[in-house]
């Protein structure tokens, strides 16, 4: 192992060179990549110098996510910290499910818990790191599922129509969640949104009503903050008001907007989150730990045994409840997504994540005025959070983005915005500068002009 570090430590530094080339990451032909990099794994080993040649070669092949043109994923940059934490969690290789098989490590997730709960305003909360957002809104929606119907987790569904409701905008983990936890796709109520992308409160209500006339189960309303589009965040107060009268679960999908929550102005964003019955919020989009490291937290202490516990003797074998997180998790052997967040934190402290937010926002603002100001391209919205939203005069956003990537300038997204493909920037990491937004904006200009031309 310690000749492999050497080794690996080489590997790091050279990928933190290309970053910081910040050169054009050309998209390799994908034919020609697995030809060239020789993937197919072979019937004998190889050696050490043999095997980190084809590392090396792989390494450079891969996009580079904390280079300043990778723009177009919800995450992008890195937390060094939390980096730094991980590779030392893929050696202790610790599972997450008992205290006696993670020791502290099961503390560093309590603390995490409890403190993020905080910035939610979530008094009585538990919460289990989760392997992304689609997993967490997975648990959120179960558990407002068995809420609903105490007997479903134990019989599956009594016959009766099953329904969870979330805006047009909403992330599609919600459908897939809906499929799993046996309620059905078709069962999930789309609303529709106001211009600026958040849920119509009105038609929410009236959905509900309708369901509950016609004898529906409405399991959990499923809030977005931070749509995957235009950053909206949908009205929890007003959400939660409908929710507390029919009394349904509030599930708020916080994967993208979460991290909102530790800026102290605009936390407003998600002003009522602490009517919400449990959120997600993902470390690894804006908040820069390395994928994966989502929190899920619950409102209710206990909610997450009921809808998850499972009795294992083998397993839970010592220690109180609170100890053993497998009760409340998915998995059975769960990675240690704890170490790398709480490294990160312990760098940054509550007013580090304060600042760096500051930083995305500021990084976002520019772009948008940027934007606003040029004859080329028409701003979309004001962003209320990190996706600025634009179209280029005169050119297909479909074939921009294409030619952007083609030779490597920069890995930018294209989107529905009411019925129109634009081009969708992403702002989250905070490394990048301003120079740096203005060469992608130079760069869709040329490309701009050439297509015009051509
Ligand atoms: C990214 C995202 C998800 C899914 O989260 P993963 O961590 O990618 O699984 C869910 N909801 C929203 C709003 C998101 O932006």
């Amino acid at each position: 192992m310690k000749s492999l570090l050497k080794d690996t430590f080489e590997l790091a530094e050279q990928l933190l060179q290309l970053e910081q080339d910040a050169a054009p990451m050309p998209r390799h032909d994908v034919g020609a990549l697995g030809d060239q990099l020789s993937l197919e794994l072979p019937q004998d080993g190889a050696t050490q110098g043999e095997v980190f040649a084809k590392m090396s070669a792989v390494l450079n092949a891969t996009p580079q996510t904390s280079s300043p043109r990778f723009l177009n994923q919800l995450f992008g940059g890195r937390q060094n910290y939390a980096a730094a934490a991980d590779m030392l969690t893929a050696m202790l290789n610790v599972s997450m499910y008992t205290y006696k098989a993670a020791g502290a490590m099961i503390l560093i997730e309590q603390q995490l818990v409890q403190h993020m709960a905080k910035f939610a305003g979530f008094t009585n909360a538990e919460g289990v790191i989760c392997p992304g957002g689609s997993m967490a809104n997975f648990v959120g929606m179960m558990m407002g599922r068995d809420r609903a119907n105490h007997d479903f987790r134990e019989h599956g569904s009594d016959g009766r129509q099953h329904t969870f409701y979330v805006s047009t905008q909403s992330h599609y983990s919600v459908d897939k969640a809906a499929a799993m936890l046996g309620v059905g796709r078709a069962n999930v109520r789309k609303i529709k949104c106001d211009d600026n992308g958040s849920m119509n409160v009105d038609d929410l209500a009236n959905a509900i009503e309708v369901d509950i006339t016609n004898d529906c189960v409405p399991c959990a309303v499923i809030a977005t903050c931070g749509t995957t589009v235009l950053g909206a965040f949908d009205p929890l107060k007003q959400i939660a008001s409908v929710c507390r009268k029919h009394n349904i679960w509030l599930h708020a999908d916080g994967a993208f907007g979460g991290p909102a929550l530790l800026h102290r102005q605009h936390r407003n964003l998600l002003d009522g989150i602490e009517y919400a019955d449990s959120l997600s919020w993902d470390a690894h989009k804006v908040m820069g730990v390395p994928l994966t490291c989502s929190m899920l937290l619950c409102q209710h202490q206990g909610k997450l045994s009921k809808s998850l516990q499972q009795d294992a003797e083998y397993l839970f074998q010592v220690d109180h409840e609170d100890l053993n997180p497998g009760l409340r998790s998915i998995q059975c052997g769960r990675r240690n997504d704890a170490f790398k967040l709480w490294s990160a934190w312990q760098a940054l402290g509550d007013n580090g994540w304060h600042d760096r937010l500051e930083q995305q926002f500021k990084l976002a603002k520019f772009a948008a005025d940027y934007i606003e100001q040029s004859a080329d391209f028409e701003l979309c919205q004001r962003p209320e959070y990190l996706t600025i939203c634009f179209k280029v005069y005169g050119v297909d956003a479909t074939e921009l983005c294409d030619q952007l990537h083609a030779n490597g300038e920069a890995l930018i997204g294209h989107a529905d915005v009411r019925g129109e493909q634009v081009m969708r920037l992403v702002v989250v990491n905070p490394e990048i500068s301003t120079s740096d937004l203005q060469r992608l904006f130079e760069n869709i200009v040329a490309k701009q002009r050439n297509i015009i031309s051509a």
